[in-house]
């Protein structure tokens, strides 16, 4: 079926198509449009010509719009998630947690609305300042360019549609090309709120055409970009004066501390380094495991991971289906053989089986392996055995990556050491590193990307505070 572009509250139909695949089934799902460089610059004129009907909305009408689109999430559940399993073979029961979690995305960004304030300013704190009287308001940006990855193609846009509504911008949404269909839907869901015409459009096609026109364009004031370092690094030596904020990969890791209860802790690992098969930012890729509890561990986490059943993403009963191209499950196989040539063990998987790369758990595994110092995007995890908690931070940090990380322990002075010393954007304690609730300030040191998101961080960044000073003399 052929699928149009959503531009300035209309469906408008391409001219060039591409055949959607789905990853698991190989079926072709649907034939995308192919923006031009053209079609890019009618969404952003449509996105410009609508921003002062956007920015003269009240923040209860914004909030009210958030809403209703929450509340049309929870009416399409089934068929929001479906439509995530089919394009990106994401496990249905993770794909209907996704869209639980996009629910929430939404309904946060309601309440951020009516959050949106300034700030009074103590003018007359200063020998200057007599008489006069000070407050910071915040406005909209602007119009938005929003760039999307596959992994997470409803919650992580909602992280950029939904503030950028919130603070009363207007956007264009470039969804990676694989995930085309969850960003078409969407756009369905928004034509029945109220949000003015134009305020948001959606140009399916490639990164180098739509990205770059969206990048480029003066009229664009801030790109807010989810997806891999390469891109992110290209899309800000491209930016120029625009805000850009950058939500990038990982090699999560996690330490397991001795007198860690390794039964509590096996399901939550199994689930952190494998849901999506592995492509979640902060899927847990590197575990450092104290040699005390190695053993048990090691041997718990083969066994449950051995255990997950592989099959059709559609299934209710499936955890592991096909990664999102067959060229990468190709690379993951790759990689696995390097590191195994560089003296890794293979404890299980490795290799692909009926056209799905199976759960794998590595262990010895030498830094300077790809599955360790690279993101390794795929259901890959390497365990190595340390002798001091000190050893598991400093292998944490040796590393180009820095967004999130987890610690098991029960001693408090080793958890309050490795929340300091640990550096990443955010340490979850007793927990994986790939815990994540969506109102958080989330995002990366080093390689991992600048710039906050969740509701109320992501908001503040999609506005100008300007300053207004009164005076009273
Ligand atoms: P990707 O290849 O970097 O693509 C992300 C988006 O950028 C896609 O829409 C892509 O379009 C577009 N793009 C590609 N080339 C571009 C260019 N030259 N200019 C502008 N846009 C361009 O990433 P992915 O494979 O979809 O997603 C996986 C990556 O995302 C991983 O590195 C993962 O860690 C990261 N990620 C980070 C977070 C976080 O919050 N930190 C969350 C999720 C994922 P096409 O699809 O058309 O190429």
């Amino acid at each position: 079926m052929q699928k149009q572009f959503y531009l300035n509250g209309e469906w408008v139909e391409g001219q060039g198509f591409i055949e959607l695949y789905s990853p698991h089934t190989k079926e072709v799902l649907a034939q995308i449009p192919q923006a031009t460089e053209e079609q890019v610059k009618q969404a952003i004129d449509a996105a410009e010509a609508a921003r002062p009907v956007m920015a003269g909305l009240t923040a209860l009408e914004r909030a009210e719009i958030l809403e209703h689109l929450a509340q049309l999430f929870k009416d399409n559940r089934q068929r929001a998630a479906e439509i995530i399993s089919l394009e990106g073979a994401k496990p249905i029961k993770f794909a209907l947690a996704e869209i639980d979690r996009t629910i929430e995305t939404y309904k946060f960004a309601a309440e951020e609305a009516k959050r949106l304030t300034g700030e009074m300013i103590p003018m007359d704190a200063a020998k200057g300042g007599a008489g006069r009287f000070g407050y910071t308001i915040t406005q909209p940006i602007g119009v938005i360019g929003a760039i999307t990855p596959f992994n997470f193609p409803q919650n992580l846009v909602a992280h950029k549609v939904g503030p950028a509504i919130a603070a009363g911008n207007t956007i264009v949404l470039k969804p990676a090309s694989q995930t085309p269909l969850s960003a078409l839907f969407l756009a369905e869901l928004i034509a029945q709120t109220n949000l003015p015409k134009g305020a948001f459009n959606v140009v399916t096609g490639s990164g180098r055409v739509v990205g770059d026109a969206l990048v480029t364009s003066d009229k664009v004031k801030m790109i807010t970009f989810t997806g891999s370092p390469a891109v992110g690094i290209g899309i800000r030596n491209k930016a120029g004066l625009k805000r850009v904020a950058l939500e990038l990969g990982s090699n999560a890791g996690l330490i397991i501390d001795r007198g860690t209860n390794i039964d509590d802790i096996v399901a939550k690992c199994v689930v952190g380094a494998f849901s999506n098969q592995g492509q979640v930012c902060i899927s847990i890729q590197r575990i450092y495991v104290m040699e005390e509890v190695a053993d048990e561990f090691i041997e718990k986490f083969v066994a449950a991971a051995q255990k997950l059943k592989v099959g059709n993403p559609l299934h209710m009963e499936t955890d592991i289906a096909a990664m999102i191209h067959a060229d990468e499950q190709v690379r993951a196989q790759q990689w696995v053989e390097e590191a195994a040539a560089k003296g890794a063990e293979v404890l299980t998987g490795g290799s692909i089986t009926d056209g799905v790369f199976a759960p794998t758990i590595l262990h010895n595994v030498e830094s300077h392996a790809k599955v360790s110092c690279q993101e390794v995007f795929a259901p890959i995890v390497s365990v190595n055995r340390i002798s001091s908690i000190e050893e598991g931070i400093q292998a944490i940090n040796d590393s180009n990556y820095g967004l999130q990380a987890g610690i098991f322990t029960q001693d408090i002075q080793t958890a309050f050491a490795a929340s300091k010393k640990l550096e990443v954007g955010g340490v979850i304690i007793n927990d994986i590193p790939t815990y994540r609730v969506d109102q958080m300030p989330y995002g990366g040191v080093k390689e991992s990307g600048t710039g906050k998101e969740g509701l109320k961080y992501a908001i503040h960044e999609m506005v100008e505070s300007k300053l207004i000073v009164w005076n009273q003399a």
